[in-house]
């Protein structure tokens, strides 16, 4: 029989509906954690649920926006009633958002992005914070290697700030957090497989801004020479929700087949 890593434990992912998201609460599951998916697309997220329910695991949705503090609230309230306790907490929902050069990018889709990425992981820790100081707990928090190298992307500069915020912001929590027992971590993504496309807006003009770059023949992903998948993913984050990562906080892990070293 596989060792239930998680067995027992109550676990929140936000994004569940899919990519990262989906594959870490499918991950979690297979482990022996009730799931409870945040995400504001219920309908893919019930997908999850079902695959979740197949396998013999249990699973939950709820409909929530991150970028919404009291959606957030409520949502992890209702998780604290409904399972009477709380142990890991999954801050992963997110989108790139609008890519645009600094000069014609509207404050509104700056707003945007941060609002979900940024303040959508400063409430679900928070409102988390009442149901894991009694008995401690681990959260994980998706950042990306986009808001911790030199080079991230020309357009990306709400994306890559909102990133960077999540790996200070998840210091910030450790330390603060760290006399309740509860764990903080961050995991940072190279590219990986997912529809976060879907949630990908270019700018027109963002093409007279691209700076070149030159990758050697086939090497832009070093390891693989492929994205990454979200299992892949799942797997550190799964460790890291564990007690065998009982001695981690304050980091962040980058997850990205070397992507990272090739810029920087
Ligand atoms: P995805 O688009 O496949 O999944 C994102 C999920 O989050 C979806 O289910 C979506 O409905 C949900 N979501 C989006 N906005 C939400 C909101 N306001 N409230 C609640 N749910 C919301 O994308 P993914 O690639 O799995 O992204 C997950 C996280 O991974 C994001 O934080 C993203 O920035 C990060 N990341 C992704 C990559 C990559 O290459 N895919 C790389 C680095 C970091």
């Amino acid at each position: 029989m596989t060792e239930q890593r998680l067995q027992g434990k109550i676990a929140i992912v936000t994004g569940g509906g899919s990519g990262i998201g989906q594959a870490t609460a499918i991950r979690f599951a297979e482990h022996g954690a009730k799931v409870f998916m945040l995400d504001r697309t219920p309908e893919n997220a019930e997908k999850t649920k079902q695959t979740i329910e197949n396998a013999g695991g249990e699973a939950h949705v709820i409909e929530c926006d991150v970028s919404k503090p009291d959606n957030v609230q409520k949502a992890i309230n209702q998780v604290a009633e409904q399972a009477g306790q709380l142990d890991i907490v999954f801050a992963n929902a997110g989108i790139n958002g609008t890519m645009a050069p600094i000069e014609t990018m509207e404050p509104e889709d700056w707003d945007q992005t941060m609002g979900i990425n940024m303040r959508g992981t400063f409430a679900t820790v928070k409102y988390a914070i009442p149901h894991l100081k009694d008995r401690g707990g681990s959260i994980i928090i998706t950042s990306s290697i986009n808001g911790n190298r030199v080079f991230s992307g020309i357009g990306f500069s709400a994306y890559a700030s909102s990133k960077a915020g999540q790996t200070a912001f998840t210091k910030m929590a450790a330390l603060e957090l760290a006399r309740y027992k509860i764990r903080v971590n961050a995991v940072c993504p190279g590219a990986i497989d997912t529809n976060i496309d879907d949630n990908t807006y270019p700018s027109d003009d963002l093409k007279e801004v691209q700076i070149p770059v030159e990758f050697p023949e086939g090497h832009e992903h070093p390891l693989k020479g492929e994205p990454g998948t979200p299992k892949q993913v799942a797997n550190l984050v799964l460790f890291l929700a564990s007690d065998e990562s009982s001695h981690v906080t304050g980091t962040r892990i980058y997850v990205d087949g070397a992507e990272s070293l090739l810029r920087g």
